[in-house]
């Protein structure tokens, strides 16, 4: 026997890597997790203990003829590396146990053929491989319990179905060449050849001779009823370490573990640590070892693995350990392939779902709701649910909000999105109110909101009637024009209450900007829709009515015209599909009623006007007004004061006043805030003169009542935080002095309080009657001292024009013309326009042709306004005055000026002039005539062109009382006006008709 150093089980070995698998071998069916881990196994038993000191040091039997054979299942062992086996055979772990007794603890392990069957005993000799390793038991634990046998635990437990579990450690290869003992049978033909006695560690016992038969130290095994099996030694055959082929297949091993840890983490620390405990024999050095240490670490199959073990050629071997490690490595690749594709499925998963909850928390730290998106998006969906959209409109809103739903809700993109699909959902679609027809009910509502209009009234009735005939009112715009303060805007109302619209008003007055009315691209920041997508939204109906307010006065756009754009949304050809700038989608107005109110119609665009149905609805005359005042304005503004039940009276005689002397307007509007005026100040009155003893206040009275007779406010709350005095009064204010800091002034506290003021009763003992008399106290002097500048007959020079003012009323102007010495200049006061002087001129020289016929001059070569000037001017001085109409009455004054004949102030003209004395027609008849009216001018002279105008156009009640004259020539004009005057007598001949 030798003694064999490198083999040992030494320190170097001690701690090596055992297969990564299948460390459970015989033994029925044991459970591998109780297999102790080979890493932390116990040192080798005592013949070979590392910690042995040196002359103990790695006896390993050289040459040991008879072992113990223990088959193994699934892979086969390699030397150099533990192994862990349960053993459950009661007879082979006796053995076992008394081979570690004995300090023989050497077995030879067999791969079992089939891979199904497990064993401890080997029956059969063709059941194993015949190349197998020869291995030492380093320890044996009790494999059921932990309790169980150490080392050499008793033999009780042998009827005891208690395994064990034996750690190997290979030396070497060995083959078998005999099979001498088959568990409880013994086989006949078995003999005992080559045995060699190694009995004592160190002790080489000479080589036994075959034919002796001497008791081998293996022989009490012979009374276990085990396998025993004759072996031999199978070495590696002699090899060239730096055989190109060794070291080429070395460098490819090497590279594949390299390649196998990188995909194997566990793989990895397996070789660490293995080639770090390798140090003294350096694994990577030596071929053999390099190719078992692939094997062994290898879940290769199993066929293979076995011809790593039986190949004794180095070179094969290499080669054979190569292909299994190849084949890991495969494996390695696929595994770790698989668990990446497995692990990237769940991390995108897993980091999306981890990154929506920080989400969620930064949201809710940052004070965002996170899920408010969700509800707009919800909130979205509803709306859009309950309307009838139409399909374009329709797929823009799935669109968008789909495009919501993607974008971060702090973008600034979410809010322009948010904002849109909100409008686009406010515009009420496929939504509309019923519609009334009914005349009578039109009729009903109309007479309750207005007095008399009856033309205007009836005109709405038509229309109403077309609508009931027809169905539908659409494709109709009606423009309702006439002077301030005459009810425009007051009937649209009542239209809209008649057809039981809604009622939608806007003023398109000054308007420049196209995109009031046909919105702003959404591209801008704050872009809003237009004014008719506004009111869509605001009124939550398809057809109201809308009220466009003045829209004579819409401006000149500076980029693009408002008024093309507002043609663009009353035109009954194009508005079916309105085209907002904002909403981007087609918007069906035509079921919209649009109502305009100008207060001319010359300056309303022609196309836009060409569309319209024009009513008019001319000012009021005083009877009218007085009308309005005692049935509707009046009534109106005594509820409106919290006098609806007292008695306060409004005298006729005293609206009369107010009509004629304080608001001389065509419109009603002046009218209306003079009665309101009325009233408040009789309120007042009534309150004041009442006192509060009257009209108690209950709160107010009580505070009011202790601040005086408790001590000075502030005291209060110098001494105790206006605890004792205040709490008489009111206790919550004293709660909240207490926690608030005292304020200065005490009495400025107020009691806060959700209550509705209760309106109070005016005692029946009060009487107010507003007569003429004491009218001058509600509403201050009169504002028109008399109906006419001239009270009294003026001096020649003067006569009355009749003028329309910018604000659609109609006005009498008289003319006063006077001369002086000079140079015969012509000058014009007044404020009067380029063409009002051009009339002035016409006037002038009209008169200088004519002087001879009119008598002003017997020469008619004389100049007579040679040394003279003329000046004319046109109170009152700080009105403006424009416009041909003034002609007749410019010349009238000159006429008289020079003839010295006086005009009578009860005749108006109005008429221009042409150098040759024609009269021709002029504007704004019916306000001139209202105003002639009001000033109680008796006789009208008008042009004879507008002679159908005022019969047809005026109403009768603005025309009564007046006379009208019609000319066609400034003769007539003079001839009616100085009528019966000398001048005009000697005119029958100089200047006939
Ligand atoms: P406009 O639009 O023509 O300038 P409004 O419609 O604002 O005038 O009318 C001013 C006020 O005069 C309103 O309070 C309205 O009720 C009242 N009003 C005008 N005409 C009448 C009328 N015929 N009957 C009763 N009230 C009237």
């Amino acid at each position: 026997v030798r003694l064999d150093a490198p083999d040992s089980p030494s320190d170097s070995s001690s701690s090596s890597s055992s297969p990564p698998s299948n460390n459970s071998s015989s033994g029925d069916d044991g459970p591998d997790g109780s297999d102790p881990p080979s890493s932390s196994s116990p040192p080798p038993e005592s013949p070979s203990s590392p910690q042995s000191t040196s002359i103990q040091r790695a006896a390993i039997p050289d040459v040991y003829p008879q072992v113990l054979a223990l088959p193994i299942a699934r892979r086969p062992l390699f030397p150099g590396f533990y192994k862990a086996v349960v053993i459950r055979d009661p007879a082979v772990v006796a053995a076992v146990q008394e081979m570690m007794k004995r300090g023989q603890p050497y077995l030879g392990a067999f791969l079992l053929k089939d891979q199904t069957t497990d064993s401890d005993v080997i029956a059969d000799i063709n059941s194993v491989h015949q190349v197998g390793v020869f291995a030492q038991v380093t320890s044996i634990f009790s494999a059921n319990t932990g309790t169980g046998v150490a080392t050499g635990a008793g033999r009780d437990d042998s009827d005891r179905q208690e395994g064990l579990t034996a750690v190997l450690y290979p030396h070497r290869r060995i083959r078998i060449t005999e099979l001498v003992k088959a568990g409880g049978q013994q086989p006949t033909m078995v003999t005992v050849e080559n045995v060699e006695s190694t009995e004592g560690a160190q002790e080489p016992t000479p080589p036994p001779s075959p034919t002796e038969g001497a008791p081998l130290q293996t022989s009490f095994l012979h009374k276990h009823d085990i396998s025993i099996v004759n072996i031999e030694n199978l070495p590696t055959q002699p090899y060239n370490k730096d055989d190109q082929h060794i070291r080429a297949f070395m460098a490819e091993i090497v590279s594949v573990f390299k390649d196998i840890a990188q995909l194997n983490p566990l793989f990895r620390d397996q070789i660490t640590n293995f080639s770090v405990n390798q140090v003294s024999a350096n694994v990577f050095d030596e071929p053999d070892k390099l190719a078992d240490f692939a094997a062994a670490v290898s879940a290769g199959d199993v066929q293979e693995l076995q011809d790593v073990l039986e190949s004794v050629v180095v070179v094969d071997r290499l080669k054979k350990a190569l292909l299994v490690l190849k084949k890991e490595l495969i494996n390695a690749e696929l595994q770790s392939k698989l668990a990446r594709d497995v692990d990237s499925k769940i991390a995108k998963r897993q980091r999306e779902y981890y990154l929506m909850e920080q989400l969620k928390n930064i949201k809710k730290e940052l004070g965002i709701e996170s899920d408010g998106k969700d509800k707009l998006i919800e909130k979205f969906r509803e709306r859009a649910a309950s309307l009838k959209m139409p399909e374009g409109v329709r797929k823009v809103f799935d669109e968008e909000l789909s495009k919501l739903q993607g974008l971060e809700p702090a973008a600034s993109e979410a809010n322009v999105t948010r904002n849109y699909l909100d409008w686009l959902t406010q515009i009420p679609w496929g939504k509309h109110t019923p519609e009334n027809y009914s005349i009578s009910h039109a009729q009903a509502v109309l007479d309750e909101d207005h007095y008399g209009l009856k033309d205007v009234k009836d005109r709405i009735l038509e229309f109403l009637a077309v609508g009931k005939l027809r169905g539908s009112v659409q494709g109709k715009i009606i423009c309702l024009s006439g002077p301030p303060g005459v009810g425009k805007t007051s009937i649209g109302k009542s239209i809209a209450r008649a057809l039981n619209r809604q009622f939608f008003r806007f003023s398109v007055g000054g308007l420049t900007d196209v995109a009031e009315i046909k919105g702003h691209r959404r591209t801008y920041v704050g872009a809003l829709p237009g004014k008719i997508i506004q009111a869509l939204k605001r009124v939550g109906t398809e057809n109201p009515l809308v009220l466009i307010d003045e829209v004579d006065k819409i401006g000149r756009g500076y980029n693009g015209d408002p008024s093309s754009a507002l043609l663009e949304m009353l035109d009954p050809e194009q508005n079916t599909a309105f085209l907002d700038h904002y909403m981007d989608v087609p918007v069906d107005l035509s079921r919209v009623l649009f109502v305009c109110t100008a207060n001319v119609l010359d300056t309303i665009p022609a196309p836009l006007l060409d569309r319209m149905e024009v009513i008019e609805v001319s000012g009021y005359v005083s009877e009218e007004k007085s009308q309005i005042a005692s049935r509707y304005l009046a009534p109106q503004a005594k509820e409106a004061s919290g006098l609806k039940d007292a008695d306060v009276q409004l005298d006729p005689a005293a609206v009369e006043v107010l009509i004629k002397y304080y608001c001389r307007e065509s419109g009603v509007r002046n009218l209306k805030k003079h009665i309101d005026k009325i009233y408040r100040k009789a309120s007042l009155n009534i309150v004041k003169e009442l006192g509060d003893e009257a009209l108690p206040e209950a709160l107010a009275s009580a505070s009011a009542d202790s601040t005086p007779s408790a001590s000075s406010p502030s005291s209060v709350v110098d001494t105790d935080s206006a605890s004792t005095p205040e709490s008489v009064s009111t206790p919550a204010t004293e709660e909240k002095a207490e926690d608030s800091i005292p304020k200065q002034d005490e009495a400025e506290d107020t009691t806060v309080t959700t209550e509705q003021p209760r309106p109070l009763k005016v005692p029946d003992s009060v009487h107010i009657t507003i007569t003429p008399d004491n009218l001058k106290d509600y509403v201050g002097p009169p504002i028109y001292h008399k109906d006419r500048l001239y009270v009294r007959p003026p001096p020649p020079g003067v006569s009355t024009g009749l003028g329309y003012l910018g604000n659609g009323s109609g006005a009498v102007m008289p003319i006063e013309a006077t001369s002086m010495p000079g140079k015969g200049g012509l000058q014009l006061t007044g404020k009067l326009g380029e063409v009002i002087r051009e009339s002035a001129q016409i006037a002038l020289s009209w008169t200088k042709a004519h002087a001879v016929e009119l008598g002003i001059t017997d020469d008619e070569a004389k100049q007579f306004l040679a040394e003279r000037d003329v000046h004319v001017h046109m109170p009152e001085g700080a009105i403006g005055k424009e416009g041909p109409s003034a002609g007749t009455a410019l010349l009238t004054a000159f006429v008289s000026l020079f003839t010295k004949t006086q005009v009578n102030p009860d005749i108006a003209m109005t008429g221009e002039i042409s150098l040759v004395g024609q009269v021709l027609p002029v504007g704004g008849l019916k306000e001139k005539i209202l105003a002639a009216h009001r000033a109680g001018i008796k006789a009208i002279l008008a042009p004879g062109a507008n002679r159908a105008d005022i019969e047809e156009n005026v109403p009768q009640s603005v025309k009564e009382g007046i006379r009208f004259v019609y000319v066609e020539d400034v003769r007539e004009v003079l001839h009616e006006v100085f009528k019966g005057t000398r001048a005009q007598e000697r005119w029958k001949e100089t200047l006939p008709l």
